[in-house]
This record gives structure tokens, sequence and C-alpha cells, in this order.
């Protein structure tokens, strides 16, 4: 069967980027179509990666909790338990509710949701195919949204029982006893966190000097050395170089120093990275090839080589966020209605959502260094502030870069529970172009963690009152 639809827009791939697109699209007036082969709207994000990874870090947070901290809170638990079957079943009704929600919101808004897999044909339609059917959709522009898929290493393929992505690993039926995970970034220290607090012995194996690449050595180290006293165990300067299995053993081997190392697994999970997702979209078709990452390269303003062929995401380059997504959909949405769509990429936030969570904006130290900026830098730690004190919380600091002549602040650090919260402070005062000054005479709320944020921003100054 086909049937002939013509829009204004259709958009491939219904993740942050495409959903958020399609909505900004149909709230300016735009007759727009979304894409997606799965069902639920949402993508990676809401479906196997934001959502399901932050409610089992909630999870898992209580259950360590219980187990080793509320009896010195004075809080008497007895024996605590774990029912791993229940902890997956609010994770999935989390995910149920978000996506269904999203589906809400864009059947509300009247855009035309197809569910199936969509390509490319020479004539810049689009075929989409769904369970022996086939829709084709003609739009005056296409915004290309298809995201992202983990990396595999070429000597150890992903085969979804022992050798995992976070796709799996969201998703254990039992706690693994040994759990390698290789790759030190966000998935591999949130998800390695989450096993680590249920009960697996979690071994993180990194190719870097360092966990948490992005961030500062003070941050990365720091980071370190919290998760090392909650039990997960690091190889950095480490490097996988296969797998050995007998009936009996799987066991990883990796080199360190020249000298190599094997580490017996129940699981592997693999957290090298991802890379942009285009597979059967069919960009060949219509004369667009990928670059050497994956990537489908664009103007600034999202537009391809091919015209009226737009892509946003994880599928272009910049750093693979939802946020990042999202406010490339919005923008481009804008664009296309004629109006001044725009990203501030200079002020996009990372976070890892460990405990405590480490988050970044801007310039760290070290990328100052290397542009040549002479950057004054204040740093406070939570073991002086109050809030933190009587929460438990004194286990990170704030970290302001600011310009050394200008004091405009260039970026920020934060290691502390929460620091994805309070970075948005700082996010705020950057978008507005603010100084390392204005966060230091910014009213803040007392007793608040956040505090910290202020007396950083004083302590570039050399003026904090709550620390030398
Ligand atoms: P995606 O969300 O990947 O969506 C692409 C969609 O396109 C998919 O639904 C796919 O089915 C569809 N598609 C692909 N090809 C076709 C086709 N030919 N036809 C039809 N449909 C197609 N980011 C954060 O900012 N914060 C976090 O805390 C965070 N946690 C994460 C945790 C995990 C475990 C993972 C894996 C990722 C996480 N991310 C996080 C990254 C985030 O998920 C991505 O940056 C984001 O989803 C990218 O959005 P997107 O719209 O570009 O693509
Ligand atoms: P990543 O790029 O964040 O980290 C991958 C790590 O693996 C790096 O430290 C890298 O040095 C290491 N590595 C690479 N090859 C290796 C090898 N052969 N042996 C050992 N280590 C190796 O990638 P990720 O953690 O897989 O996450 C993928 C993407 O998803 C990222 O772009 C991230 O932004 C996004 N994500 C974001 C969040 C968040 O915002 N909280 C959470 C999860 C995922």
């Amino acid at each position: 069967m086909s049937q002939d639809s013509q829009f204004d827009v259709a958009i491939i791939g219904a993740g942050p980027g495409g959903y958020v697109a399609a909505i900004r699209c149909a709230q300016l007036g735009l007759k727009t179509a979304l894409i997606d082969k799965r069902k639920t709207l949402g993508g990676t994000c809401l479906n196997v990666g934001c959502i399901p990874s932050k409610a089992l870090l909630h999870t898992s947070e209580h259950y360590a909790f219980a187990r080793k901290h509320a009896a010195a809170e004075g809080i008497e638990l007895g024996q605590v338990g774990l029912n791993l079957k229940t902890v997956l079943k609010k994770k999935d009704k989390v995910v149920s509710q978000l996506t269904g929600g999203v589906g809400m919101l864009v059947k509300k808004r009247g855009i035309e949701q197809i569910t199936g897999s969509a390509t490319l044909q020479a004539d810049k339609s689009i075929l989409v195919q769904t369970e022996g059917e086939e829709t084709r959709i003609q739009a005056t522009h296409t915004i290309l949204a298809t995201g992202s898929a983990a990396v595999e290493l070429p000597f150890l393929p992903f085969d979804g029982e022992t050798v995992v992505s976070s796709d799996e690993a969201i998703a254990f039926e039992s706690v693994p006893e040994k759990l390698i995970v290789i790759g030190a970034g966000a998935i591999g220290l949130e998800l390695g966190s989450v096993w680590s607090r249920y009960g697996s012995e979690v071994t993180v194996v990194e190719f870097l000097p360092k966990v948490a690449a992005g961030y500062d050595d003070d941050v990365s180290k720091h980071l370190e050395r919290s998760l090392k006293k909650q039990g997960l165990r690091f190889h950095t300067n480490t490097k996988v170089t296969g797998v050995r299995r007998t009936d009996a053993q799987l066991t990883v081997v990796a080199e360190k120093k020249g000298k190599e190392m094997t580490l017996p697994a129940d699981k592997i999970l693999v957290a090298v990275g991802r890379k942009p997702y285009s597979e059967g979209l069919g960009l060949e078709n219509i004369g667009l090839a990928t670059n050497k990452h994956g990537q489908v390269e664009t103007s600034k303003k999202f537009e391809t080589s091919v015209s009226g062929v737009y892509a946003i995401g994880d599928l272009i380059a910049g750093p693979m966020l939802a946020h990042k997504a999202e406010e490339e959909g919005v923008a481009i949405a804008e664009m296309l209605a004629n109006k001044a769509g725009h990203v501030n990429y200079d002020v996009i936030p990372s976070v890892i959502y460990t405990e405590p969570e480490v988050a970044s904006v801007g310039l760290t130290e070290a990328d100052a260094k290397e542009k040549k900026i002479e950057v004054a830098v204040g740093t406070f730690p939570l073991s002086a502030n109050g809030r933190a004190l009587a929460t438990d919380a004194t286990d990170g600091f704030v970290k302001i870069v600011a310009d050394a002549k200008t004091d405009k602040i260039l970026g920020a650090q934060i290691i502390s529970r929460n620091a994805s919260e309070m970075i948005s402070e700082i996010v705020t005062h950057m978008e507005y172009g603010g100084s390392a000054e204005d966060l230091g005479r910014t009213v803040h709320a007392h007793p608040t963690i956040s505090e910290s944020i202020k007396e950083a921003g004083l302590a570039v100054s050399k003026t904090a009152i709550h620390s030398l």
C-alpha cells in the first residue's frame, strides 16, 4: 500500500533534536511530519539513554545509602535487600511516562507522527517502511536527526549478552558479579556507579591517564578518589587489547606500561564513545556523504550541501548531548520560519551524574592555558559550606575560571552533589556576559550549597569570606 503526503518540514529521527524541532516547527505554523523507527518518541535519550540511566542512578543511590550510610545517620534498617525486578519496572515506568508525554505533545500540536524506517530518495522524497507498508513523504525541508550509536571495539564485538553497550547495561536482569567497564567517560562512570552500588565488583579500564577526560586534572582526580572510596576500581593509562573465552571464564586482556594484565569478567560494558548514525538513511541517494567521523557536515545554519536538507544533534559535529540537540532543533525550526535561530555553543553545560556529580561549562583552566588566555581562578571547597556539612555533601569544590584582565567568566567546573542543578547559575551568568564579581555579589539563600558558587566567584579576586 502506498500513500502520498506533502509537508513543509519532514524530520527523520524523534530524539531530543528531532521531536523538539517538530514541536517548534508546529508552533511556528509549519505543517510537520516526524518519523522514527521506534514506536515511542524521545530517541536514545528518553528510551535508552539520559532518562533510564538517571532513574537507575537514583534508585541505586538510595540502595547504597540504605546499605552503607543509613546507620551512621541513626536509621536502623536491619537487613537491606534488593529487588532488581522492581528497580527495572520503575525505570521502565519513568521511560514510558515521559515518552508517552512527548507523544501527547506531538499529537496535540498537530504533528503527523509516522512510525517506520526512513530512506531518502533521489528526488528528495522520503520513503518510510513500516511492517509491509510504504509511505512516501514529500517535504519542502527535510531535517536529519538520526542521532548516534555506541562505538564497538573491533576485537570485541557486541553480543548483547556478555559484551554489551549501554543499551543492555541499563537492563541487566541480575547483578553481574564482576563487571569490566571499558572507558571512563560519562557512560562508563554513570553505569559503573549504578552496578557497583547494586553490588557488582566494577573495574573501569581507561586508555587515557585520567577519568572524565574533559575536566581539569584536579576535578578528574577528585572524582576518581571519590569513586574509589565507593568501591570502583580504576586502571588508567591502560589499553584493552583483547578478550579470552573459555567455557568457565571470560577474561579481558589489557596492557599497562607494556605489561599484560588480565581481568576476569561476567559482563563487559564497552563505553568508548558513540558515533553518528546514518545507516539505511540513504544519504548516498541524494549525493550526501559523511566525513571521516561519520558526521553529516552542515553550514552554521544546519544546511547540508544538498539544498533543503538540514542536519542536527548527534549526527553533526559538537558534543553529543541531549540539550545541544534540543537547542539545534529549536534553532533550525526558527530559521525555517524565517526567524533568527541561534545556538550559543560557548555555554553548553555537560554533566556526569555520579556521586558527587561533576559539571562543567565553557573553558577549563587547561583549555585557557592552551589558548594562551591569562586567567584568574577561584576555588571553594564544599567542606567550608554549612549546608554541605549539615547534609553530608562536603565531597567536592567549585572552580571558576575568569579572564585575568576583564574578570569575565570563561568557564566553571563543579564537583558536588547536585552539580547538575548548580551549573545552571553559571551558565546564566555566562550567557549574559557576567563576571566573577557578578557571581560574588549575587545574593544566595543561606544555607545552600550554591553559596559555594558565590564564594568561588569571590575567590577569583581572593576575597572569599569563608575560606582563606
Ligand atoms: P537520538 O536521541 O539518538 O535520536 C535519533 C532517533 O532517530 C532514534 O530514535 C532512531 O530510532 C531514529 N532513527 C535513526 N535512523 C532512522 C531512520 N532511518 N528512520 C527513522 N528513524 C530513524 N545526554 C545528555 O545531555 N545528558 C545525559 O544525561 C545523557 N545520558 C545518556 C546516557 C546514555 C546511556 C546514552 C547512550 C546517551 C546519553 N546522553 C545524554 C546522550 C543523548 O542521549 C544524545 O546526545 C541525544 O539523544 C541525541 O539526540 P538526537 O536527537 O541527536 O538523536
Ligand atoms: P565518552 O567519549 O564520554 O568516553 C569514552 C571514554 O573511553 C574516553 O575517556 C576514552 O578515552 C575511553 N576509551 C576510548 N577507547 C578506549 C579503549 N580502547 N580502551 C579504554 N578506554 C577507551 O563516551 P561514552 O561515555 O561512551 O558516552 C558517549 C556519548 O554519550 C558521549 O558523547 C556523552 O556526551 C554522551 N553521554 C552523556 C551523558 C551525560 O551527559 N551525563 C551520559 C552518557 C552519555
